[in-house]
């Protein structure tokens, strides 16, 4: 394997998780926009970009382009009938984008934990908190979302399977997975809708951004009415349905027309930099690559790479990990940050993590935990969950690696001989 991208300029000197990477054509798409004053939620380059997602994502999908993937979350509840009282069941280990939604309609996610091979939900565990909740509350969970976790696909034939067989739709969360497949066919095209996020960090970036992939055409008009304040066809603005403003700027879906020109190579660097730290952390003891299970139907995009650290690896510095207060890290935003009540919580990463992310830190590298589970959140002590311990296991030991169209082999191989050198 080689590397695909071009390397440019970072703006940043240091390694990042995954940062944004412009072709160049973008600037190309949002002149365009501004010399024909097209700088509004609508126009040439959301439309052009929602036929490349269309194209890109094929099954004869329509894909709505949206101000967030969160926002697409939302409106794919809204279109699933989801409201006040409801249930809808959300994989437990993702990020919180993926449940948020469901609690801004007064709905309750129950959360199902994963399995060990993809760190996706379990299918087992799904049957089993369906038949739960149908004995305990009379009614059927209104959809399912599994996730597509660091760009993993999860067990889709399973999952497919229980799903039509008590009849709840499924909600993909492919956010971090655009152009993963499952037996050649790409996640978020599977279920009723899919989700995909085109955030600064993700596989493209739209700077800020969302799409939400419809199975039908009437879909498709009831998600585009929603995601535009619900408007009715006369002189004036009538409302007869509680709408959003959702949609995409014109300006953003140049970005993203740019992007997707790059999309494939994106896509092949973000595997080419899994293969490399595969092979250079290969033969370093107590650390393993998480990869997919080898029995051909997966292809993730690899978004992040992510690696778990045996507990027994002692790491230098583990012995100080949690005593101080952290001031930030990924809490806050723009210098509005609450100073943490402790250093500690129930629920965290090993020591030996904590330090190796501080040693990584203090040589210009960010590394991160995986996501906390949702069922540790303080924000869901009452929702219901499903859990064996899976989810809870991997945040413990687990860390994601740069991965972006920015990381190098240079960087990868300093990236290696740090983590090398941070263990006693
Ligand atoms: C990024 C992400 C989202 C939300 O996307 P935004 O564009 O950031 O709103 C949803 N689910 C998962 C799993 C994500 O990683």
């Amino acid at each position: 394997m080689q590397a695909k991208i071009k390397m440019k300029m970072q703006n940043n000197k240091r390694i990042l998780l995954c940062l944004a990477h412009m072709s160049g054509k973008e600037q190309e798409y949002i002149k365009e926009a501004f010399d024909t004053n097209w700088v509004v939620p609508l126009g040439p380059n959301v439309d052009g970009f929602e036929k490349d997602l269309d194209a890109f994502v094929g099954q004869n999908k329509k894909v709505v382009a949206l101000s967030s993937g969160t926002a697409a979350v939302h409106l794919s509840l809204i279109v699933s009938g989801v409201g006040p009282g409801d249930e809808v069941i959300v994989q437990n280990f993702t990020f919180c984008a993926s449940s948020h939604p469901v609690t801004y309609l007064g709905a309750t996610p129950v959360f199902v934990d994963s399995e060990a091979d993809t760190w996706n939900m379990d299918p087992d565990l799904l049957e089993a908190a369906i038949k739960d909740r149908i004995a305990k509350t009379g009614k059927k969970p209104k959809a399912i979302m599994p996730v597509t976790l660091y760009g993993m696909p999860y067990q889709v034939d399973r999952i497919m399977e229980i799903a039509n067989r008590y009849g709840i739709p499924v909600i993909e969360d492919s956010a971090e997975g655009l152009g993963s497949r499952y037996n050649g066919q790409m996640l978020g095209t599977f279920g009723k809708y899919g989700i995909l996020s085109f955030n600064g960090n993700k596989m493209i970036t739209t700077s800020g951004g969302g799409a939400l992939i419809t199975s039908s055409e009437d879909e498709w008009r009831e998600v585009m009415m929603y995601a535009t304040q619900y408007r009715e066809s006369y002189p004036y603005y009538q409302h007869e349905k509680i709408g959003y403003n959702y949609r995409m700027s014109n300006i953003c879906a140049g970005i993203g027309r740019g992007q997707m020109t790059v999309v494939d190579d994106h896509i092949k660097h973000h595997k080419y930099v899994q293969w490399l730290y595969e092979e250079l952390l290969d033969n370093v003891k107590g650390i393993t690559v998480h990869s997919q299970p080898n029995t051909g139907e997966y292809e993730s995009n690899y978004w992040l790479c992510t690696i778990t650290i045996d507990p027994e690896l002692r790491i230098k510095g583990q012995e100080n990990a949690y005593k101080n207060i952290v001031n930030g890290a990924v809490g806050g935003a723009g210098g509005v940050i609450h100073r943490a009540s402790s250093a500690v919580t129930d629920c965290q990463p090993n020591d030996n993590v904590e330090a190796l992310r501080i040693y990584l830190d203090k040589a210009g590298i960010e590394a991160r935990p995986t996501w906390k589970p949702m069922h540790k959140q303080p924000v869901y002590k009452y929702a219901p969950a499903y859990v064996n311990g899976i989810s809870e296991s991997i945040f413990k030991m687990g860390m994601c690696l740069p991965s972006g169209p920015c990381v190098s082999d240079d960087d990868m191989k300093y990236i290696v001989e740090t983590i090398k050198s941070a263990i006693c």
